[in-house]
């Protein structure tokens, strides 16, 4: 019995025409997830996509496993192929199925029949594969409002596929359909979640670190390699790009009020983000802010900080609490990384009282007092890019 993995992706982004553009996205990142499990066919037909091994060794667990990672699949299912043909549809669910329905107590079933000319209707089927798996597995029962499996039968124009526990994917749209944006990316919780985030909806990353050796550490920077990385088993490749911020971090603690330290910095750091995007096409910076998290987010610190900015700067946290950002850094796998103890440039020179309702004239007045155009240049000529790549990419 041959067997296959199918990826739904449902209606909503298929409309008008970007349809064969999504498609193409999809396929292209599902056939590249396959290309590293092993040997598989990959097609798509009718808002599914069908995933095929092309020997009886390949890893389906494996790529079952990869498919669920892959942005813009809403639903996904392994699911035996049969004949368009009754008898060899009974012959496969009843082979089939009960490993499948095993620990469940009930289930329903749907059938679906995307090709009119078969003889049964989808109730017809239903009812048919329905008494099929009572007479197999005689302790189950039918319940059509809370089953604990719903089994599937559909009948498509190039094949039958009987299936059971269809689990939802990964959700959002097709990698590569977003556009650019440059993820301000520090070492901490919630910066990762955020280019989560985005990349789910479709955006390719770049990163930027700012980083302040001696006051920060190579591991500090270690530590932001590794969640690029372990980002990047979602949202694809994505390159890393390193600011050194040490001179105008002590120009500021030097000349400017204590109060002020961060919001200047940031100013710093979202101006210098904004020569990044400019250089790697990035049409927007991506950051981890939340709002009333710390005091630089409150609304006006936010406001004085986008200031900066000659960009949109998108802040997919900023109705979040911290411990939903917490519970999606642990599900993508950042979490365990980013609670490494190692200092991030914003804790160096901590201000006692950071201003949390700043005055825009106020914070104008104290980037006054630096000459900031030669400090940015400088720190500008201190980039350079990591490479942040998994091993398998
Ligand atoms: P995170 O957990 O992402 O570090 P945070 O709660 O510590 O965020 P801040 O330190 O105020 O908050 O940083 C807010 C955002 O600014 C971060 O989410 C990130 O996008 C950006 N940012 C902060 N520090 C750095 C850094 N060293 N390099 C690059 N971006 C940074
Ligand atoms: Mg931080």
């Amino acid at each position: 019995m041959k067997e296959v993995i199918l990826l739904k992706y449902g209606e909503i982004i298929l409309k008008g025409a970007n349809r064969s553009r999504f498609e193409a996205l999809l396929l292209r990142e599902v056939k590249r997830r396959a290309a590293r499990v092993g040997q598989f066919s990959v097609r798509y037909a009718q808002s599914t996509m069908v995933v095929e091994p092309l020997t009886d060794g390949e890893d389906m667990e494996e790529m079952y496993r990869q498919s669920k990672y892959v942005f813009g699949i809403v639903g996904i299912t392994r699911a035996a192929v049969a004949e368009k043909d009754m008898e060899d549809i009974r012959r496969v669910a009843r082979a089939y199925l009960p490993a499948r329905l095993a620990g469940a107590r009930c289930f329903r079933v749907e059938a679906k029949r995307s090709d009119k000319q078969f003889p049964l209707t989808s109730p017809e089927l239903a009812a048919e594969i329905g008494g099929l798996i009572l007479e197999e597995m005689p302790a189950l029962r039918v319940d059509l409002t809370h089953p604990d499996v719903t089994v599937r039968v559909e009948i498509r124009d190039h094949a039958a596929y009987v299936h059971a526990g269809q689990e939802k994917g990964a959700g959002g749209m097709p990698l590569g359909s977003g556009g650019r944006g440059l993820l301000l990316l520090s070492g901490g919780i919630d910066s990762p979640v955020a280019g989560y985030r985005m990349a789910r909806r479709g955006m390719t990353l770049d990163a930027l670190y700012f980083e302040s050796i001696p006051y920060t550490s190579e591991l500090a920077r270690q530590k932001v390699v590794t969640l690029a990385r372990c980002m990047a088993e979602y949202c694809g490749r994505i390159r890393l790009h390193v600011i050194s911020l040490t001179e105008i971090q002590e120009a500021l603690r030097d000349r400017c009020e204590e109060d002020y330290f961060t919001l200047l910095l940031r100013r710093c750091m979202i101006r210098l983000a904004c020569r990044m995007a400019e250089e790697c096409g990035a049409a927007a910076l991506v950051t981890g802010e939340s709002l009333g998290q710390v005091a630089s987010q409150t609304l006006a610190a936010i406001c004085v900080t986008e200031e900066a900015a000659d960009r949109p700067v998108l802040r997919p946290l900023i109705g979040t609490d911290k411990e939903e950002i917490v519970q999606t850094a642990r599900e993508i796998g950042t979490f365990e990384t980013s609670i490494l103890p190692y200092e991030d440039c914003c804790t160096v020179f901590t201000p006692r009282h950071p201003k949390t309702q700043p005055v825009p004239e106020k914070v104008r007045a104290q980037e006054a007092l630096l000459d900031l155009t030669a400090l940015e240049d400088a720190a500008w000529e201190t980039r350079f890019a990591v490479n942040a790549d998994p091993p398998e990419l």
